[in-house]
């Protein structure tokens, strides 16, 4: 007998359930800031991935209703017929002049980047070598392409010289790696990964998600930060969602590359650009970063006092190096419960369990972000000292 949609769908939804894995999202009820309402409590927010306080910045919404105003509301189509509009490209020029690179091209998000970029570069024959905790949208990216694809252990050179001495080809070799991971925090160590791709032959993608506007002078990001941004076989993307606070992706490198995206990503060439308001605030942030330091140096300064208050309290921030700050619980219930404690405390952060991170390793992650106040950093330690003792996770 036919299945029919109702029974596919409880099925799947018992599934999710009965797993514990059914998400069910939080509704932010005010704008996405560093203190925002959620569940009907007023929160201090450390959930978010807005870095720079980028997403409801002034600079950013006037400049998206400026362009609004004058270029309308919509794209019109996709950019390869008549949706390419004069704010696009100077945008694109804006960031490869930012990234030092020969060219950059924007694309929906950065999820579409990774499939639109993968995608195009990687032909049969190739061989396409993967970090184990790359981002999902890697994952399904390599899942377009014949290439051949491996496996190295995470941020492990030496095992990356492994997979590639192992694997022989006479196609384009592709080492894929993130900037930043987003579940340790962790920067992958480009200056050595980059070194043994050499050594083979290889070129290296590194998806900067999390380390744009993170890392590198003025946030040009991780490949910023290990000076290889004028290297012809370093290609990066990322997104304009995270740091810069909008919405987009980019893949930035070779003079050539942009060019051959603009004729074979299927993002590019078959789903419409972004409307005037997002370009316009993109514009903004690029300006913001670079003509205000202080963005930078409050997210590092904010970094750098919650890792140092936490350790002090007792908890382990398991070797974050970088904003992203998870706080080890151990058990997936445990995680959530901290999670649900912190917030009836007002502290939003979300708990991540197995399958998003591996067994016993469940955690809470934050993100510090450059708009958060010394008060609100002390309220959100104070409930982590509560939350903590309460739970037996720290002594006391
Ligand atoms: C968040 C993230 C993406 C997806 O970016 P969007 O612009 O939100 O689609 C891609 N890669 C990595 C590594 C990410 O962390």
């Amino acid at each position: 007998m036919t299945t029919t949609l109702s029974q596919r769908l409880s099925a799947e939804l018992a599934g999710l359930r009965d797993s514990g894995l059914l998400i069910r999202p939080r509704v932010l009820e005010a704008p996405q800031r560093a203190r925002t309402h959620v569940g009907g409590v007023d929160v201090i927010n450390l959930a978010s991935n807005n870095y720079l306080g980028f997403a409801d910045h002034p600079a950013l919404k006037e400049k998206a209703a400026a362009y609004l105003r004058e270029w309308g509301a919509g794209a019109g189509a996709v950019r390869t017929i008549a949706g390419t509009l004069r704010i696009h490209e100077d945008f694109e020029e804006q960031l490869a002049a930012f990234k030092h690179t020969g060219s950059a091209l924007v694309l929906q998000s950065g999820f579409t980047t990774n499939q639109g970029v993968l995608g195009t570069l990687l032909q049969p024959g190739d061989l396409v070598v993967s970090d184990e905790l790359n981002h999902a949208s890697i994952i399904d990216g390599l899942r377009l392409t014949k290439a051949t694809k491996k496996i190295f252990k995470h941020a492990d050179p030496a095992d990356l010289g492994r997979v590639l001495s192992e694997n022989e080809t006479d196609g384009l070799k592709l080492v894929v790696t993130d900037g930043v991971f987003s579940m340790d925090g962790d920067i992958a160590p480009l200056d050595r990964l980059v070194e043994v791709a050499r050594k083979y032959g290889a070129v290296t993608y590194v998806d900067d998600a999390h380390g744009s506007g993170v890392l590198g002078e003025a946030g040009r990001g991780t490949v910023h930060h290990f000076g290889l941004q004028d290297s012809e076989d370093v290609i990066q993307v990322g997104t304009l969602s995270k740091a810069w606070g909008v919405v987009g992706g980019y893949a930035a490198g070779h003079a050539d590359l942009r060019e051959l995206l603009i004729n074979r990503a299927r993002p590019y060439l078959f789903s419409t650009g972004h409307p005037p308001a997002v370009v316009g605030a993109l514009s903004a942030a690029l300006d913001l970063v670079q003509q205000e330091p202080e963005f930078m140096e409050r997210l590092w300064a904010n970094t750098r006092f919650f890792k140092a208050e936490l350790a002090r309290l007792g908890f382990d921030t398991m070797g974050s190096e970088t904003p992203i700050t998870p706080v080890l619980f151990g058990e997936t219930g445990a995680a959530f419960e901290a999670s649900q404690r912190l917030l009836h405390q007002g502290v939003f952060a979300v708990g991540l369990g197995f399958p998003t991170v591996p067994r016993g390793l469940a955690r809470i992650r934050n993100i510090v972000t450059a708009e958060h106040t010394r008060d609100d950093l002390d309220q959100a330690l104070a409930a982590y000292e509560r939350v903590g003792r309460e739970m037996g996770v720290i002594g006391g």
